[in-house]
């Protein structure tokens, strides 16, 4: 390594909403901060773009109103035999954003607090230097102190931390969507949720703007049953809004599933968002935990405490994800799903989950 390269207090690999979060966090507290992306950005993510106002509470600015698509006020939840109910008291519950948009956004404000910022720039693998690490990517090599993961759900950086690091299609989710558009008219603003015939699973349609993200979800090893639901599902979505009849283009995505304990640092590194598998394995939601995640890693990063972090993220995460889990055992019951005031409950449910963990 030449010795004029600069050296940071940390590096971030991976630049979504937990990346960005860190980055910024981080930089706001004094820390001499590179983020690092392996894609161009603005770049786009496939994701419901779905933000609780949970998450909404955890950011000391706001989102500009451009951005946002849609404000959410209900959540909708259907049977298999398609009959539905509906909860929300007039509370806002979340808003839409595109997340090419959230995700630009997020990254503009860390550079606003000073964080150094390269995308295009992959991460390859990093050797022990002394105190520190040396980082090397597709655009050179640089010097830490701390390195953090926050590059998803196949995170390169956690082979570092868990050797036995595999994908294993018990703890991994699947999921199929795709955008598909509505009519000006139809004002179908709520959050629907859809039990659909394949255990542990969920279908969902989320508005954004003129367009609904729909899609269906569940564990890696159900991946061709939900395939074969899918196209099932978009049938239905055409029985609700009022769409327009142009192609749309499917996407597969993978995701962690939520709830299992997992080793989320070394003495150097710490794994944040969808690298330290933090998405509720019932709903598919993460933005939450990897902004608050980012928050909790930054902390302990300035109090130069990083054993702490495992243990408050499992405290403040691990008993909503367990449950979660419990109930995406449960929730498929068709029986379960049929029962009007067990689905209300269960609506009821989602409506809190959206406000608070
Ligand atoms: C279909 C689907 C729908 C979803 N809908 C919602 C929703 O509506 N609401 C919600 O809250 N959550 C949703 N989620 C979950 C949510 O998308 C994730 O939890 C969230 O994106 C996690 O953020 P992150 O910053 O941890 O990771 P990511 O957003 O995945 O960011 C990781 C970044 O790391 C970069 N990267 C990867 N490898 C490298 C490397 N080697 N070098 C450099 N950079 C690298 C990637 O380019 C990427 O930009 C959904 C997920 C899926 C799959």
């Amino acid at each position: 390594m030449a010795n004029n390269q600069k050296n940071y207090d940390v590096i971030i690999v991976g630049a979504g909403p937990a990346g960005a979060t860190a980055a910024r966090e981080l930089a706001k507290k004094g820390q001499d901060v590179l983020l690092i992306d392996k894609k161009e950005f603005p770049r786009d993510k496939t994701c419901g773009g779905f933000i609780p106002v949970k998450v909404l509470k955890e950011l000391d600015f706001h989102l500009p109103e451009v951005f946002i698509r849609n404000e959410v006020y209900q959540v909708s939840l259907y049977s298999h035999g398609f009959k539905a109910s509906t909860y929300g008291k007039g509370d806002l519950l979340g808003i839409t954003i595109p997340r090419a948009e959230l995700d630009q956004f997020l990254v503009n404000k860390a550079i606003g607090q000073g964080a150094r910022f390269m995308d295009k720039t992959s991460f390859y693998h990093l050797e022990q230097h002394g105190d520190g690490l040396n980082i090397f990517t597709s655009s050179g090599e640089y010097r830490c102190r701390i390195l953090i993961g926050s590059d998803g759900v196949f995170s390169k950086v956690k082979t570092y931390v868990d050797k036995k690091n595999q994908i294993n299609p018990y703890q991994t989710g699947f999921a199929i969507s795709t955008n598909v558009y509505r009519h000006k008219d139809d004002k179908n603003n709520d959050f629907k949720l859809f039990s659909i015939p394949v255990a542990f699973s969920m279908g969902w349609a989320i508005p954004m703007g003129q367009q609904v993200n729909i899609g269906v979800g569940g564990p890696l090893f159900k991946k061709r049953e939900l395939l074969a639901v899918f196209q099932n599902h978009i049938k239905k979505i055409h029985e609700i809004y009022q769409l327009e009849n142009r192609e749309i283009k499917i996407k597969g995505a993978f995701l962690p599933a939520g709830g299992f304990r997992r080793k989320l640092t070394n003495e150097k590194i710490l794994l944040i968002g969808d690298a330290a598998g933090f998405v509720d394995p019932l709903t598919g939601e993460g933005i939450y935990y990897a902004v608050r995640s980012a928050k909790i890693a930054a902390e302990q990063i300035c109090k130069q405490n990083l054993s702490a972090y495992e243990e408050r993220c499992m405290g403040e995460f691990y008993p909503r994800l367990r449950k979660s889990f419990m109930e995406a055992v449960l929730g498929c019951n068709k029986k379960y799903m049929n029962i009007k005031l067990l689905r209300e409950k269960r609506c009821k449910h989602f409506v809190e989950m959206m406000q608070k963990i």
